[in-house]
């Protein structure tokens, strides 16, 4: 008796998942038919948002991208609060430019930005882009470029974090790429490349390391 139990159960057990199934698809497809329906959710977001007005300092970010030509000028943080309107401008702004696919950023690496202009004294000043995401696709091109090269030749890493939106290749105006390299270890946050054929600086907010690149890096 016990032995035929399973095959009893298990066909019983699956015609009510089935069923549930298809009950949950039922009241979702007649939701969609009855005006008013979800708007409890939305006015409870609308809510949320009055309420919670952040208060306290803001942070700021100028960048500009040298690959798109765009300038962005941003306040994308106040007191603990990433403003979701400015994350939306930033992944935007640091999209794949060579297939305008955009992720999207940990906001950790604004912060790094922030705190790295603010070491150098230079808050009000612009960062230079080199690069920002990049698509599987993408990086793979860099570290071939399109099949020219080896990736020993490039610089570019299998597993970049450009591809999981931690991390931006830039350059200050006025700063050194050294200087630029040294302030941004000094800060013991995550992976810091120093480009100095190129000129610019790689930070990302994965582990903390560091490397140089002497040869000439194509991105
Ligand atoms: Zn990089």
């Amino acid at each position: 008796m016990n032995l035929r139990l399973p095959s009893v159960t298990r066909p019983l057990f699956l015609k009510r998942t089935l069923t549930t199934g298809l009950a949950l698809t039922a009241l979702s497809a007649a939701c969609l038919l009855m005006p008013g329906c979800g708007m409890r959710e939305t006015t409870m977001e609308a809510t949320q948002t009055v309420a919670a007005t952040p208060t306290g300092q803001k942070y700021e970010l100028k960048l500009h991208h040298l690959h798109t030509g765009e300038s962005i000028d941003v306040v994308y943080r106040v007191g603990n609060t990433y403003l979701p309107d400015a994350m939306d401008k930033l992944n935007h702004f640091l999209r794949d430019h060579r297939t305008e696919d955009q992720s999207h950023y940990d906001p950790k690496e604004f912060d790094l930005l922030h705190q790295l202009m603010a070491k150098l004294g230079k808050n009000d000043s612009v960062i230079d882009v080199v690069c920002g995401y990049r698509t599987p696709w993408s990086n793979n091109f860099l570290r071939t470029r399109g099949g020219t090269a080896s990736p020993a030749q490039t610089g570019v890493a299998k597993n970049s974090q450009h591809m999981q939106a931690k991390a931006i290749d830039i350059r200050v105006p006025g700063v050194t790429t050294a200087r630029l390299r040294d302030t941004a270890l000094s800060l013991h946050e995550g992976g810091v490349g120093y480009y100095p054929v190129s000129q610019f600086v790689h930070v990302d907010v994965g582990p903390v390391r560091q490397w140089t690149f002497a040869g000439a890096n194509s991105d």
